[in-house]
């Protein structure tokens, strides 16, 4: 019997991904991920899970954003209790990202409670910090390129180069034809002075590709000189530089080019203030995970040599020293999550910053469909925050040359990369002008058939 594959989320929408992966009569689930980006996708994870938990034989992770992990409690108070296997680093990650999600999720239930401006009386949270330590419990680290034998697959981790720990998942069934399932998970880029690219693959049966940037080249901006610019202008208007973002991975990768430019001269004088309890911890990590990423580990020791540091950065870890921000005074920079706007202390800082057009919204990462951060890229003149309208004054700037994701360019290099073209090519995690664009590429530049499945599906092949 060859392996069936039913996709259960990031389906034509780029969160929620979760893939089930079935052979020989064992249930494998791929990815456990938080639809995020509106109402309506975030109701989903309200949903019964479509399959019984309990007979899932295990939970296999690519990475460790919220899309892709952020389910995982929540399953596991369904009923799974099967192990969940990841690189060594994913997991490090998830023991931040989980109860800090789960700690979100109580909060915005209470704020409802408290402000009363939530639908449902009273708000709970999806998930709690309990869940998230229970979900915790299941972890399983494994490393890069060793493989894993389990009930029916052989499974073997390859570096994504998205996000320290991210992976390519290749699964491959033990009988009776070796065939071979191949999970691109999210694909990092090709020349990051930080992270190290994604890894060739040469051979799959079934390819399950993302395609966030399918329809998509990253401009040609240099970084240098739109975080440049960003900085002198907070400088000059005496503003903040209000830049959201996950607190591990994008923020560093922030911090390394302000770090950089400052050593050119340029906003040296600027304060950093990272706002998120996660990040202190981040550094630590890319000490612990130096395969992933270019960087000198002696150097990341060093506290003033250290790359991720720029020269005055604080960590802010309590609320109290977050909320002192707000009447801080500019010229500053104000790192914070989330990274689309959904929530987190960043909202916070919305609500003091946008209104004043002398501070600078700069976005470094995808803004799904729904979500705050693409209204405001839309151009919305005000949004809602806390049940309250925010007026929309400060400065818009985007800066796609930060991005953790290969854009179209190099999802095709990526695939290019193959011997031969798979057999099955599914365009998931993309919204649907993304994946179709995509689709049409890879028919012109390599001459495969790929497809852009439907919810549940795939049925049908190539
Ligand atoms: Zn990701």
């Amino acid at each position: 019997m060859p392996p069936e594959l039913t996709l259960l989320g990031a389906v034509q929408t780029v969160t929620g991904s979760r893939f089930l992966l079935q052979t020989n009569g064992r249930s494998y689930l791929i990815d456990c991920g938080l639809f995020q980006g509106g109402r309506a996708l975030e109701m989903r994870n309200w949903e019964p899970f479509p399959f019984p938990p309990e007979r899932l034989d295990a939970v296999l992770l690519t990475h460790a954003h919220i899309d892709h992990v952020g389910y995982l409690p929540r399953l596991v108070a369904q009923g799974f209790g099967g192990p969940v296997y990841a690189t060594e680093a994913t997991c490090a990650l998830a023991q931040l990202v989980l109860p800090d999600s789960a700690h979100l999720q109580e909060q915005d239930a209470f704020y409802a409670n408290k402000k009363g401006y939530s639908r449902h009386k009273p708000a709970l949270p999806l998930y709690t910090v309990a869940d998230a330590e229970r979900a915790l419990s299941r972890l399983r680290p494994f490393r890069f390129r060793e493989p894993l034998a389990l009930d029916g697959i052989n499974v073997t981790w390859r570096p994504a180069g998205h996000l320290l720990g991210s992976a390519i998942l290749e699964a491959e069934v033990a009988e009776p034809d070796h065939e071979r399932v191949v999970f691109s998970g999210d694909l990092g880029r090709f020349d990051n002075e930080v992270m190290k690219p994604p890894e060739a693959i040469e051979r799959a049966d079934t390819l399950v590709v993302e395609s966030t940037y399918g329809d998509r080249l990253h401009a040609e901006q240099s970084i240098a000189s739109v975080l440049g610019q960003a900085l002198e202008g907070v400088a000059e208007r005496r503003g903040v530089l209000l830049i959201p973002a996950f607190a591990v991975g994008r923020t560093q990768q922030i911090l390394y080019h302000i770090r950089k430019l400052q050593d050119q001269g340029i906003g040296g004088g600027i304060p950093v203030f990272v706002d998120s309890p996660m990040a202190v911890d981040a550094s630590q990590i890319y000490c612990r995970f130096g395969d992933d990423h270019n960087l000198s580990v002696n150097l990341l020791m060093d506290e003033d040599a250290c790359p991720l540091r720029c020269r005055e950065t604080h960590f802010v870890r309590e609320v109290a020293e977050s909320k002192a921000l707000n009447e801080m005074p500019g010229p500053a920079v104000i790192i914070s999550a989330s990274g689309m706007l959904t929530g987190g202390r960043i909202l916070h800082h919305l609500k003091w910053r946008l209104p004043d057009e002398k501070n600078i919204l700069l976005f470094v990462g995808y803004q799904a469909a729904g979500t705050r951060g693409r209204l405001l890229l839309e151009g919305a003149s005000d949004i809602r925050i806390h049940g309250q309208q925010v007026p929309v004054r400060a400065r818009l700037v985007r800066l796609d040359a930060l991005s953790g994701h290969a854009d179209q360019g190099e999802l095709t290099r990526w695939m290019g990369e193959f011997k031969s073209a798979p057999a099955r090519v599914f365009l998931v995690h993309g919204e649907p002008h993304a994946s179709q664009a995509l689709k049409a590429r890879l028919e012109r530049d390599l001459g495969w058939k790929a497809s852009v499945p439907e919810e549940g599906g795939p049925a049908a092949s190539g």
